[in-house]
């Protein structure tokens, strides 16, 4: 039920992103300033929370762009998505950050494997509140406007972060 308040609460705000488009070009440009130049995060389009978001890239060749504090995503040359935090209740599930992890499902999947425990988890049992929704929610602690060093140090004090570019 509160995923459903949730997902109406946001609704609004999906409107205003529906029209972000993001190409190819858009990706390895992103990518570039990020990882070739070493420039400092860039906000959600969003949610505009720094150091949750990038361009990001999954085997076999997908491309697109995430945040993990409040689920924007969007593959190239498709229209942003609103992925739903979950998170497998398991005692393998880690921290990050004072948090539980989350593990962002597309809305047009129903279960996944945990990464962990390596059981098959149903996502409407693991759902939880978004980060962003989540006004106590320790994610909300992390600094804002700092340089990409910082939030790579920050991130490295993480087990399950450590040598990633954020989460
Ligand atoms: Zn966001
Ligand atoms: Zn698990």
């Amino acid at each position: 039920m509160e995923a459903v308040r949730t997902s109406m609460r946001r609704a609004s705000r999906k409107s205003q992103v529906r029209v972000l488009t993001y190409s190819r070009e858009n990706w390895d440009l992103e990518t570039y300033e990020v990882f070739g130049e070493g420039r400092d995060p860039s906000p959600c389009p969003l949610c505009e929370r720094i150091g949750f978001y990038g361009p990001r890239m999954e085997d076999p060749g997908r491309r697109y762009r995430q945040c993990r504090f409040c689920g924007f995503t969007q593959d190239i040359d498709q229209e942003p998505e609103h992925y739903e935090p979950a998170a497998h209740d398991c005692a393998d599930w880690p921290e990050v950050a004072r948090a539980p992890y989350i593990w962002w499902a597309s809305p047009s999947v129903s279960t996944f494997r945990c990464p962990f425990c390596q059981q098959r988890a149903v996502v409407s049992q693991c759902l939880m509140a978004r980060p962003i929704d989540q006004h106590d929610h320790n994610w909300w602690k992390v600094p804002q406007g700092r340089k990409r060093s910082y939030y790579l140090r920050f991130w490295e004090n993480w087990e399950f972060t450590k040598g990633r570019m954020f989460l």
